[in-house]
This record gives C-alpha cells, structure tokens and sequence, in this order.
C-alpha cells in the first residue's frame, strides 16, 4: 500500500481542491479582495494579485465571498478536480 503524500498547498492545508485566479485585464484595483482576504490577495500596483503559495486551497466560502464581491468579477474561483468554475456564483 502506497501511503498518500498531503499535496502542498497554503499553511494547515492538505487537500487543496480550489484554485483560486485574478484576471491582471479585468481587474481595476478596488481592493476589495485584499479588505475581504489579505491572506490570500494582495494589491501591488494597478491589479491585484494571489499572494504566493495561496492560489490553491480547500473549500472557502470566505474566497467566495471575494469572487461574488469583485466588481470586475476577476477573481475566479476553480475546483481542480473537475475544472468546473465555482466562483463566483451566478
Ligand atoms: S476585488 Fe476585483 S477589482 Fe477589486 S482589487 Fe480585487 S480583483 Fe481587482
């Protein structure tokens, strides 16, 4: 039997299903994902960005949250296992 190596993903996370993207062309620098989850987004210039190490992470209806509250909807929330777009919601 063949153990399971945890894939690596942001800190405490083992299973990092969701993928989580900023669209540098939509976004027009609201800052409100960074306001919503400075852990994951940060807003360097003109466009946000995933902060290193957190584009991938398990379910977070918080990450959530900040795809429906883009108001570029630039932020795109993917489960990995199927590719379908879960965020944001319609
Ligand atoms: S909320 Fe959307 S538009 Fe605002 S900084 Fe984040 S990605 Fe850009």
């Amino acid at each position: 039997m063949t153990a399971r190596v945890p894939a690596r993903g942001p800190e405490g996370c083992t299973d990092p299903a969701w993928h989580v993207e900023v669209d540098q062309d939509q976004c027009i620098g609201s800052g409100m994902c960074v306001a919503l989850l400075p852990k994951r987004f940060v807003l360097p210039g003109d466009a946000a960005r995933v902060l290193p190490g957190a584009a991938d992470g398990v379910p977070d209806e918080a990450l959530l949250d900040a795809a429906d509250s883009c108001p570029a909807l630039a932020i795109t929330v993917t489960d990995r296992a199927t590719g379908r777009i879960v965020g944001p919601r319609p």
